[in-house]
């Protein structure tokens, strides 16, 4: 396996709050290889979007990178490098995509220049060449006509053409690293489909690594080589697509799993996990998924289950003491039943 080209190492983001200290990313650690895609899974409120953020260091106060955090880009310590190294990393060597394209682009500056900004302050283009680079960019994305949609402004595209510019924009540098956090949520579903297929391909054609964020876990499936499974701050659960989909090993991955519906599998009804996520400054003692795990055990509500290793690993003293592995969501929904 080649190096890793980005390395997160016991990623803490803790945002110091006068009402306490909110353990958003607690102790968060994955690599990502060249030309690898990473799903990271989730319910809202469980840290991905966080730990995405703390890769660029996009962390407002009162939220902190906590000391012993490492973030390293090929050999590059990131959590050492200055502010002016970081603005030279971001939308250069790492990029980012959001679920909201209008919170990337700017409303006021049509498509054309904002993808042209990228090139003049990362690469020094000069105007001409930035236009005529920007207008590739918006053809390899599949926008039609694109010398002229340069001159257009963002309220002048789609919701899916607007996803395609702010992805044009984001690969106009070329990024190893690109993050896409829920991108495709606010689109119909047939656009869905065809800004996936877009990413899979610029992916395999540029050769950089890709983190998808998504907490829907059919588009993780059909896009992710590796998955890690994120609850409460922590990975609960990692491994590649196949080990995760065909065999989830811990409680939380499992309700997940079983609230996606699945083209083939006949369903009386969606299940859910009851519950919610808890409150990040409160995290239950113990396990964290305790509360709303259907095997939990009283070792389960006192001690910590780690997380051996970051290849093929489950959070779970079921991995200790699997024979306690019985009844489990399919007891949970018969006694919901009735
Ligand atoms: Fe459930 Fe216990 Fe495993 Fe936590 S450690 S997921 S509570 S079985």
């Amino acid at each position: 396996m080649s190096a890793p080209l980005l390395r997160v190492e016991n990623l803490r983001t803790y945002f110091h709050t006068a009402e306490g200290v909110v353990r958003a990313v607690d102790g968060v650690s994955f690599t990502l290889g060249p030309g690898e895609t990473l799903g990271i899974v989730g319910e809202s409120g469980c840290g991905k979007t966080v730990a995405c953020l703390s890769i660029l260091r996009l962390i407002d106060p009162p939220g902190r990178i906590e000391p012993d955090s490492r973030i390293s880009l090929r050999d590059r310590d990131l959590t050492a490098a200055s502010e002016g190294e970081m603005r030279s990393v971001r939308g250069n060597e790492i990029s980012m995509i959001f679920q909201e394209p209008m919170t990337s682009l700017n409303p006021v500056w049509t498509i054309g220049d904002q993808i042209a900004e990228a090139l003049r302050t990362h690469r020094s283009a000069r105007p001409a060449e930035a236009r005529r680079r920007a207008a590739e960019m918006l053809r390899l994305v599949g926008i039609p006509n694109p010398e002229q949609r340069l001159d257009e402004y963002p309220h002048q595209f789609s919701g899916g053409m607007r996803q395609r510019a702010m992805i044009a924009m984001a690969l106009a540098c070329d990024p190893s690293v690109l993050i896409a956090d829920e991108p495709t949520t606010a689109l119909d579903v047939t656009i869905q489909a065809e800004i996936l297929d877009l990413l899979a391909r610029l992916q395999e054609q540029l050769g950089m690594g890709l983190i998808f964020v998504s907490h829907d876990l059919g588009i993780i499936a059909q896009i992710a080589d590796r998955v890690i499974v994120m609850y409460a701050g922590q990975v609960v659960e990692s491994g590649t697509a196949d080990e995760l989909f065909g065999r989830p090993r811990h409680p939380y991955s499992e309700g997940l799993l079983r609230a996606t519906p699945r083209v083939g599998r006949r369903m009386r009804r969606l299940s859910v996990i009851p519950g919610s996520v808890a409150s990040p400054k409160r995290w239950p003692p113990g396990c964290r998924f305790h509360p709303r795990c259907p095997y939990a055990w009283s070792r389960c509500r006192e001690d910590v289950p780690p997380l051996p290793g970051e290849a093929r690993a489950s959070r779970c003293w079921l991995e200790e003491e699997p024979a306690r592995r019985t009844g489990g969501w399919d007891e949970l929904a018969l006694a919901e039943d009735h």
